[in-house]
């Protein structure tokens, strides 16, 4: 009998094979199984694009193309001679996705598969039976739910806000607070919109509005930011009182008025009123202190969801 006989009829009893793993050495990705001794391991990064015309790999396509999924990679994963039984695979992704559960879909020749493991260490490891395109996404979050409100202690410049955050969707409330203008849509960023950051996680929350304008009708939502997106509670709508009828002579005491109503925060009103002098409009007088103070901790915030934003980035971009 020739050399190699068994090998042409490509006869080969999987108890044959030998127990190896291959680690491919740029990406890191790793398979585990009876493998082929000469075997040699290939992967290919197909995220932007693997043009299979099957049917599964197009709906893996269309997954991967939809924003309620957290799409982080597809990967092509191949051995180069034969295995057999199943294969532990094991492949890397963003330490930020540690903890969460990962789901991998994969076309096995038209049928698909569909497997589900935890991140951990910066890994997904799970079991397969045959190779080839492997998609990877994120378990995803709802939004929180968060409710506007009262508004209470309504003067002609001020106002008091509250509001609940009643759910965090199942990822942190890393931010919440008030969006609010005189526009009846106040959304983060719109045009007119003031927003004030009030803490993080659960919970009911507060924030007192000074600097307003007398006898205009406002808009108001609070707003929570989980790793998922931004959501909204209803809007609430007040109108600021009349401006005060001493205004000539008596805007001074007028002002006092309001910082006893606040009483924490009568130092501040002070110092405006020294800006102020003769006229009572406050916005019109230059920016009173209190104005830095918010914009201080809006600009806070925002900085808080560009962070929060690059972290869904780096959990996407392996
Ligand atoms: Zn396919």
């Amino acid at each position: 009998m020739p050399e190699g006989y068994f090998g042409d009829m490509s006869f080969t009893a999987h108890w044959v094979l030998p127990i190896r793993t291959l680690t491919h050495p740029i990406t890191n990705i790793s398979v585990s199984g009876r493998i082929h001794g000469e075997a040699e391991l290939m992967t290919t990064d197909l995220t932007s694009g693997h043009g299979d015309d099957c049917q599964v790999c197009k709906a893996i396509e269309q997954l991967m193309n939809d924003d309620d999924c957290l799409f982080l990679k597809l990967w092509d994963i191949s051995l180069s001679k034969e295995y057999s039984g199943k294969l532990t695979i094991s492949i890397p992704v963003s330490p930020q996705c540690n903890g969460r559960e990962i789901t991998i879909l994969h076309c096995a020749n038209g049928t698909l598969k569909t497997y589900t493991a935890t991140a951990v260490n910066g890994r997904v490891v799970f079991e397969a039976e045959s190779l080839s395109p492997f998609a990877m996404f994120a378990e995803d979050y709802d939004l929180p739910a968060v409710i506007t409100g009262a508004v209470t202690e309504v003067s002609d410049t001020g106002a008091k806000l509250s509001g609940s955050v009643t759910s965090d969707g199942g990822a942190t409330v890393t931010e919440r607070g008030f969006v609010y203008g005189t526009a009846p849509d106040p959304e983060i960023d719109g045009e007119g919109v003031t927003k004030i950051t009030a803490g993080s996680g659960m919970g009911d929350f507060t924030a007192n509005l000074e600097g307003l304008e007398p006898h205009t009708e406002y808009y108001v939502r609070a707003y929570a930011v989980n790793s998922k997106s931004t959501a909204y509670g209803g809007i609430v709508s007040f109108r600021t009182e009349e401006e005060s009828m001493e205004e000539g002579n008596g805007g001074e005491d007028n002002r006092d008025d309001v910082s006893d109503e606040n009483g924490e925060e009568e130092g501040v009103e002070e110092e405006e009123d020294k800006g102020s002098d003769g006229d009572t409009k406050t916005g019109d007088s230059g920016l009173p202190r209190v104005w830095w103070l918010l914009f201080t901790v809006a600009a806070a915030g925002i900085t808080v969801l560009i962070v929060s934003k690059n972290e869904k980035k780096a959990c996407k971009s392996y």
